[in-house]
């Protein structure tokens, strides 16, 4: 039985009367705000907001988020997800008031703190990533693919070359890509993987033409392995007159050892919310800062920092931030930083201001504090991890493809399955035992596939203790399968009708009666 008590909607616990707050009285006269909208009154009556007390909200939403599995309850082997530990003095440093209390809107000279990390960071990702110049502006991995695909656009055009239509992708790459590509307005040839789970260069040179505009990749790829023939598929592409962006994503694996920039990637993104430890995976704001080769430099959104040295360019200043400037001085003598829009064949802007600022703190906090060391050896555990649980759970489940892997690897419970303990099954169980699932059904073309990426951040027990559990869960499928197919069993709600939910989503609660329906 769960242990679980199933936790009543906040509405349920509405008592009239009760109430958390108490806010001042007004001592100003009322206004209907409807006034300005040019009717008489913008609601009818009160909102029905339930009354509650503080204690019970603080309890409500503690007890909430308790139920909810994340990386500080507990192990998340996310594939393609790189679920790391985030170090809590991150959060710290984005919390401090020069960074949290300032204001997008502020002069360069009273925000120069924020500007310099600004511009430190992507000079960093721009060494990590062997690129030239950086835009933070995307909001997500996927934002920055179509950031560096509207760059790809955009340099071509500016060639005067307006027949490059098409967008190589592998089959075994994430969904966003080809998305993203599509959204771009390109259209996406699939390439698909060889016997190895690589692209090989014969299919990438049969594919490309003088309509390719480009080809993405993310490398290692989407079944955790490096993509041997890397150079010669780049060397491929650019031969046909495409560019090459490179969906990093995965570089968790290959921090200080290689770079994207030497495999011959011109873009590349970094999903700083995997890599750089930025707590995701509730829906929270990431970053998908994008890096390109100097030739693609123009074309980045604005606004781009750049940093100037003493005094050039100062006649560029106007008046508002010359005399900000003499008022507070400059951080470093001689130097500044700023916001430059004067980019005549820039894409524009992406996201609103310069990107998630605090993202970008916590990913510069956790790159400072790590160092290039921490970095490489970062991604060094994290293939190790990942090597010791592929080279353990190949006792019981299907490797299909069993070389070394990077920082994930991609089995497969097709023995599993044929017991009625299928992929999904598996996963339920594994909630049981306190461990979020693995990725599972992908990459599509592995059958009953499960993704597992440990990260570096775990420990040898922990890793221990899910290998013993997906065998002990194996030797159960053999037994009593019935079991483990009926789980889970100690979750706040066991076995949901998935397809339900999916086909026909309850979205909206209707507050007024507390009713269940929508
Ligand atoms: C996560 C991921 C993305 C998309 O990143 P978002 O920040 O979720 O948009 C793209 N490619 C790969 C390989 C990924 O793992």
């Amino acid at each position: 039985m769960s242990h679980w008590r199933k936790t009543p909607l906040i509405t349920e616990m509405d008592r009239r009367g009760r109430i958390g707050a108490n806010p001042p009285f007004a001592d100003v006269p009322h206004i209907d705000p409807g006034h300005w909208f040019g009717c008489s009154s913008l609601h009818s009556g009160s909102l029905p907001l339930p009354s509650v007390s503080e204690p019970d909200v603080v309890r409500h939403f503690t007890e909430l988020s308790q139920k909810n599995h994340g990386l500080d309850s507990g192990f998340y082997p996310l594939g393609s997800c790189t679920m790391k530990y985030n170090p809590k003095f991150n959060e710290d440093m984005a919390g401090l008031a020069g960074f949290s209390q300032i204001h997008p809107l502020q002069p360069d000279g009273e925000v120069q703190g924020a500007l310099r990390l600004m511009y430190n960071l992507g000079e960093m990702l721009c060494a990590l990533t062997g690129l030239d110049a950086a835009t933070l502006q995307p909001a997500a991995g996927a934002q920055g693919e179509s950031t560096g695909l509207s760059i790809i656009k955009a340099y071509h055009l500016s060639r005067g070359d307006s027949a490059r239509t098409k967008i190589l992708v592998p089959d075994s790459s994430h969904g966003t890509n080809p998305a993203s590509a599509t959204l771009a307005g390109f259209q996406v040839v699939v390439l698909p993987s060889d016997t190895r789970g690589c692209v090989s260069p014969e299919v990438v040179r049969k594919a490309v033409g003088s309509d390719t505009a480009g080809l993405m990749l993310t490398n290692p790829n989407t079944l955790g392995l490096f993509e041997p023939d890397i150079s010669e598929i780049t060397q491929i592409v650019h031969g046909a007159g495409g560019l090459l962006y490179y969906d990093g994503a995965n570089m968790n694996a290959i921090m200080g050892v290689t770079r994207p920039g030497d495999m011959g990637f011109d873009i590349a993104h970094i999903n700083v919310h995997k890599t750089l430890s930025t707590p995701h995976g509730g829906g929270g704001p990431g970053a998908g800062p994008v890096m390109v080769k100097a030739h693609l430099a123009p074309f980045l959104p604005i606004p781009v920092i750049v940093k100037m040295e003493n005094g050039s360019q100062s006649e560029e200043l106007n008046r508002v931030e010359a005399e900000t400037l003499s008022r507070e001085g400059p951080m470093e003598s001689g130097t500044m930083y700023r916001r430059a829009y004067d980019r005549p064949q820039s894409i524009g802007k992406v996201k609103a201001f310069y990107g998630n600022f605090g993202i970008l703190v916590r990913a510069y906090a956790y790159m400072r504090t790590m160092g290039n060391t921490g970095l490489h050896l970062a991604s060094k555990l994290a293939v190790l991890h990942a090597n010791y649980l592929r080279v353990r759970l190949s006792e019981a489940y299907a490797i299909p493809f069993p070389q070394i892997c990077m920082h994930e690897f991609v089995m497969s419970a097709e023995k599993q399955a044929a017991k009625g303990v299928t992929a999904l099954v598996l996963a339920k169980n594994l909630m049981d035992a306190g461990m979020h699932p693995p990725t599972v059904y992908f990459p599509l073309i592995v059958k009953e596939a499960m993704m597992v990426e440990p990260t570096e951040t775990e420990s040898l027990e922990t890793l221990d203790r899910f290998a013993d559990e997906m065998l002990r869960l194996s030797a159960m499928a053999e037994t009593d399968a019935d079991y483990l197919m009926h789980a889970p069993y100690n979750m706040p709600v066991n076995r949901l009708d998935e397809v339900g939910a999916a086909r026909k989503p309850v979205l909206c609660q209707c507050m007024a009666t507390g009713g269940d329906e929508g």
